[in-house]
């Protein structure tokens, strides 16, 4: 580890003094307590969490593992979890929702209205014929119609299905063909950094596609205004949806297992696997890690920027804050427009108190800001925040050190959280009040999660060796399968290498020998063998984006090597523009040093490819299996329709 790697940061006093998990001695407890009775303790927060109209009698049902059930005989809704309580609890004028359009206009609106709009909304797909165990696909722009759009499904029993909507009529395609839905939820345009993008136009381009015959409405809410075709028949404005529908809706109660939603991967490894979400254990874990994790008070101002297309958006926007009664943000536009001092600003002009961003965010906010005082952290008043977060990737220390001082005034904690679609809400995270902060670290499991690192075997490795991630045990909001694909599921996250007994993150980790932290250290897919060493890309990521002076952002990736094995090939951004030529290889050389200073020779990069950027799936992800084949200097086969920047593959073709 480098030196920044075993910098601690203890728990800030005023952060601690009044955290829900206070000292590690708390945190320990919990630990213990969940060791000692591991339903007994799920059960607990279950009942303290959670509104049920019937309680549940057995916390988990093992009888048919891997496909577990929590709280199965329990009823409840998710829509009420996360709105008419609040409303019920005194909460109906407290503003739920602080929206922010991508011009900057700003909408409110209260527990009481959004519920108000949750029914309404609820009572029209009732109307279109759409029931409990209906799919509904929602591909829509982020803002308060998507949220009260994922609501209205929850509360009538539907299961929605959102698509992020950077996707392309393909892509949609497959996943309305996939879910087998009934009903598409989209709006004519999205807006987003200025410029307009067709929702309606794609939807009806996928709709053509073939595979889709089960839709036979689509609800189509109107946020610009412009031109789109209409299918009569099949295609209602959400205004005439909603006419006449009533304010107030009875919701379904369904049993916990109900699936709330099916999400697709990203699919920076493969084919996107729709994972199916259950009510009641899933919304259990979102509240719980939004309370533990985000420390989220009744007067805090929560600001999760991910987008409602992505797990985050679904626990950390649309079920964890709201069934806490919180107040937080949603954000229609990009970080970068109409500056890249957009996030900022908005911390400053709403207060923030706690941010959650992903680290590809940061680190194209960095380059921004050592280019240009005005979008600096330091040019805006940040001093309302109190915890900031990561999630997506890893954060590379020196990220973590910039987020850290110029952010959080190096008085914020930083939840570094490693979660995936598929575990529904924070495996493995600091808690802001407890835990001791290593940069480049996630630390230590949340409460009750059992994360260990195992060998091919599934034996445990002693801390201070790499190995492969896996949870030993089920949790309340782990997937419950992969949508049609039963067979799918058991194989990729229960394989038989560990006995169907080890759930299977895909990620390599590894602990630190004295204290047991984790970091994680790619998939495992991307674990390179040089010469007979194995090393983790990450490792050699961080090191090149360490080197703060010359890189903004790096991936490493393997190619096949006839001496070496497997070579190591870095595709690089630089925070000056891209270099060619002698330039280029004067660069590559100088980094070729530095990792070899770092890390060791061994690790020194043979092929170096600078890009302006690099190629990223919608969510932001670098997309690996792609950047694999440009190595191995094939021809990319590879979708790249969900790619957001598909021309800068030509650049990458050049190795230094
Ligand atoms: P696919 O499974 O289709 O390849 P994906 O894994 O990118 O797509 P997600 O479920 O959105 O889709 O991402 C989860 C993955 O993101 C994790 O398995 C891990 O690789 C990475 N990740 C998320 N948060 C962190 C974090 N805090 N630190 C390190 N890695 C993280
Ligand atoms: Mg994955």
């Amino acid at each position: 580890m480098s030196e920044a790697e075993t910098k601690l940061y203890q728990p800030a006093e005023d952060v601690k003094k009044t955290a829900y998990v206070a000292g590690m001695e708390a945190y320990q407890a919990l630990v213990a307590e969940a060791e000692a009775d591991y339903e007994g303790y799920w059960g607990r927060l279950a009942k303290e969490l959670v509104s049920w109209k019937q309680p549940f009698t057995q916390v988990l049902d093992s009888s048919n593992a891997p496909f577990f059930k929590w709280f199965a005989d329990g009823k409840l809704n998710a829509s009420y979890n996360c709105l008419d309580r609040n409303v019920e609890a005194g909460k109906g004028d407290k503003t739920a929702i602080i929206f922010e359009a991508d011009g900057g206009e700003v909408t409110k609106v209260t527990y009481s209205e959004l519920l108000e709009r949750t029914c309404r909304l609820a009572n029209a797909l009732r109307a279109q014929g759409v029931k409990k165990g209906d799919r509904v696909v929602i591909y829509i722009a982020m803002g308060i119609d998507g949220v009260v759009a994922m609501q209205a499904c929850a509360r009538i029993g539907a299961t929605h299905s959102v698509v992020f909507g950077g996707f392309s009529a393909q892509s949609l395609r497959d996943r309305i063909e996939d879910t087998g839905a009934k009903l598409v939820i989209t709006a004519d345009y999205q807006v987003r950094g200025g410029k307009q993008l067709p929702l309606k136009g794609i939807v009806d381009e996928a709709l053509t596609l073939g595979g889709c015959e089960a839709v036979t409405k689509v609800l189509v809410v109107k946020r610009t205004g412009a031109q789109v075709n209409m299918t009569e028949g099949r295609d209602v404005w959400m205004d005439d949806a909603l006419a006449g529908q009533e304010a107030t809706c009875e919701p379904e109660w369904v049993e916990a297992e109900h699936p709330l939603f099916l999400l697709y991967t990203s699919g920076s490894t493969g084919k996107p696997k729709g994972v199916q979400h259950s009510t009641g254990g899933y919304l259990l874990h979102a509240m719980l890690t939004t309370k533990w994790t985000f420390d989220l008070k009744d007067d805090d101002v929560f600001w999760c920027t991910a987008d409602i297309g992505w797990v985050t958006g679904h626990t950390y926007i649309t079920y964890g804050p709201l069934a806490l009664g919180g107040t937080e943000i949603v954000f229609e536009g990009v970080p970068t427009y109409p500056d890249a001092g957009r996030f900022w600003k908005m911390i400053q002009d709403h207060k923030v108190t706690v941010f959650y961003t992903a680290p590809t965010a940061i680190r194209s906010l960095i380059k921004a800001a050592e280019s240009n005082e005005a979008v600096h952290p330091k040019s805006y008043d940040l001093s309302s925040l109190r915890i900031l977060g990561s999630v997506g990737e890893p954060i590379n220390p020196a990220a973590w050190e910039w987020y850290h001082q110029h952010v959080g005034g190096s008085r914020c904690p930083i939840v570094d959280t490693f979660w995936q679609t598929e575990t529904g809400g924070h495996m493995i995270t600091p808690l802001p009040g407890a835990t001791p902060l290593v940069p480049g670290s996630c630390t230590l499991p949340f409460p009750g999660i059992q994360a260990a690192v195992v060998d091919e075997t599934g034996k445990e490795v002693p801390w201070g060796q790499g190995g492969i991630l896996v949870v030993k045990k089920p949790w309340p909001s782990m997937i419950r399968t992969i949508w049609g694909d039963p067979e799918r599921f058991k194989k990729s996250y229960y394989p038989e290498d560990f006995k169907g007994q080890l759930y299977l993150a895909g990620d390599g980790a590894i602990r630190d020998a004295k204290t047991g932290y984790f970091t994680i250290t790619g998939r495992i897919d991307d674990v390179l063998n040089v010469s007979g060493h194995r090393m983790g890309t990450m490792e050699i990521e961080s090191a090149l984006v360490g080197c703060t002076e010359l890189v903004a952002e790096a991936a490493v990736v393997g190619r096949p090597d006839d001496t070496t094995g497997e070579a190591i090939c870095a595709f690089v951004v630089l925070k000056r523009p891209r270099p060619t030529g002698d330039e280029a290889k004067a660069i590559a050389k100088q980094l070729r040093d530095w990792v070899g200073k770092e890390i060791g020779p061994i690790a020194k990069p043979k092929d170096i490819r600078f890009g302006d950027n690099l190629p990223k799936t919608r969510s932001g992800k670098i997309m690996r299996r792609l950047l694999r084949s440009v190595a191995k200097g094939e021809a990319v086969t590879q979708d790249t329709s969900t790619l957001e920047n598909p021309a800068i593959l030509d650049q990458l073709g050049q190795a230094y």
